[in-house]
């Protein structure tokens, strides 16, 4: 066991630094005694810290790091199941198995997330409208809990498992899964682009165009006002079949190696990213994207995780770093969508990514994100005096209507909104307690919110 006093920031952002002590435990401990021995102080699993909140850490107590459990333990390379230690990353996966034709079932914006993060967080793509989020994909998984080692299935332990499924690693440590995999022929994408004049537009072509595509998303220019509210950036897409490709993409179409363009030095004070930046980061945005565009080819690499590309990118916001704060309400609540959009464009409160995309329906995870409906991210960089008012006002518009907002990325909802918005959320204490009693295993936000 090696341990380090590690100073984590939260997240990217800069909310509720923690000093929490990281823990390198073999996968095979004897977890049980191994996390009892820990109840004073409290323990969580952190997998690559990508939450943008306070999630993975545990100021005074520890993290075990379970980035270094990262072996493959079966593959079927006929029918793509996967079972693999929960340390390992889709980046890894997405690398070793492209060139056996499979890929990761969902991605979230980042390649650079472990299993267990994916699952814990109960993480979704640009594909929910089709295929669910992370753990509709996942067929079992073993926890090490307090009480022992369980193996989850939706036919085993099915209510830990659905607590687990987006319980943001408060049911125990996730030691492994098994995946299913997805069939492609190529690691390229065939891409359809439209730039739209206003949130009206985009909203209505992906509500009757997104069936007919696999992954979609929009980017929205949240400082656009007037006639131009919304506009936005449609890209929808799906895996290129091999007839699809030409030239220099057929001459190894299952080769995933993305290399880093660059990495952001350290040197961007904050501010730099306000609303006139920003305004003009749009327009070019805006302006740089095809009208309308059929059929493009491109690498997954770049249609999933343009981000990954620009190591540190974070590092743009300056030191005070940024707030994330996405949220869901059902259809027919589209105009909470607009009228967020009017509020950051009349607060002059630009939100440097804007993204915004359509869920289908939600799964068992009681602490699931993920429901029917509409999805709007948005990071604004942490300075202005009106943001905490502001987003008291988004959460207000988000449960008037039905809706709620990300664990993975909220660093500061209060702990009665919490309950409204999630409404099993007394089931998943009941059980927490029934197998964590002492509560041993806590995080920051666990504590912040009274989960
Ligand atoms: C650029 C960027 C883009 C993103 N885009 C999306 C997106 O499109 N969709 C989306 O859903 N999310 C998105 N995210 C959020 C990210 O996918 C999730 O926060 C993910 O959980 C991070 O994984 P991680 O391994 O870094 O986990 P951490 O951040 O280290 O941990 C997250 C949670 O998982 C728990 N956890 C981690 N490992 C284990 C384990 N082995 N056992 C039990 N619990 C564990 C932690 O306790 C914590 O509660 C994005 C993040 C970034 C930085």
């Amino acid at each position: 066991m090696a341990t380090e006093n590690t100073k984590i920031l939260t997240g990217w952002g800069r909310t509720n630094p923690g000093m929490s002590s990281k823990l390198e435990l073999p996968i095979n401990s004897d977890w049980p005694a191994m996390l009892k021995a820990l109840s004073a102080s409290g323990v969580v699993a952190r997998g690559l810290g990508r939450s943008y909140n306070d999630a993975a850490q545990l100021s005074g107590g520890s993290f075990i790091d379970a980035t270094i459990w990262n072996q493959v333990l079966h593959f079927g390379s006929a029918s793509g199941t996967l079972k693999i230690e929960a340390g390992a990353t889709l980046d890894q996966i997405m690398r070793e198995f492209a060139s056996a034709g499979f890929f990761v079932p969902v991605t979230p914006g980042t390649r650079h997330v472990t299993v267990g993060g994916a699952i814990a967080c109960d993480v979704h793509g640009k594909n929910h409208h089709k295929d669910g989020s992370f753990t509709d994909h996942v067929v079992s998984l073993d926890l090490a809990t307090p009480s022992g080692v369980v193996t989850l299935s939706r036919e085993e332990n099915e209510k830990l498992f659905y607590a687990t499924c987006g319980g943001m690693g408060l049911t125990g440590v996730i030691l492994n899964a098994t995946l299913q995999l997805i069939p492609v022929e190529s690691v390229y994408m065939k891409v359809d682009t439209n730039r739209t004049r206003n949130i009206d537009e985009v909203m209505s072509l992906m509500e009757d165009e997104d069936h007919k595509y696999r992954y979609s998303v929009a980017w929205i220019d949240s400082l656009a006002r007037g006639a131009s509210l919304g506009r936005a950036v449609l890209t929808r897409g799906d895996h290129a079949r091999l007839d699809e490709l030409s030239g220099q993409q057929l001459k190894d179409p299952l080769e995933f190696k993305p290399k880093t363009l660059f990495s952001a030095p350290d040197i961007f004070p904050s501010g730099i990213l306000n609303s006139v930046t920003i305004r003009v980061f749009n327009e070019l945005w805006y302006r740089k994207a095809p009208r309308k565009e059929v059929g493009a080819i491109h690498h997954a690499a770049s249609f999933f995780h343009p981000l990954d590309s620009v190591d540190n990118w974070n590092r743009i916001y300056g030191p005070n770093g940024f707030v994330q704060y996405q949220f869901v309400v059902p259809f027919g609540k589209e105009d909470v969508i607009k009228d967020s959009l009017e509020l950051l464009s009349r607060k002059r409160a630009g939100s440097f990514l804007t993204v915004l995309k359509r869920f289908g329906s939600s799964n068992n995870g009681l602490m699931s994100f993920p429901m029917e409906g509409w999805t709007l991210a948005l990071d604004l960089p942490i300075g202005a005096a009106s943001l905490p008012g502001l987003f008291d006002q988004l959460d207000a518009m988000v449960m008037e209507a039905g809706g709620r907002v990300y664990l993975a990325k909220d660093a500061r909802v209060s702990k009665s909104h919490l309950n409204e918005m999630y409404r099993q959320i007394d089931e998943f204490r009941e059980i927490v307690n029934s197998i964590d009693p002492s509560r041993i295993i806590k995080s920051d936000l666990s504590r912040r919110l009274g989960i």
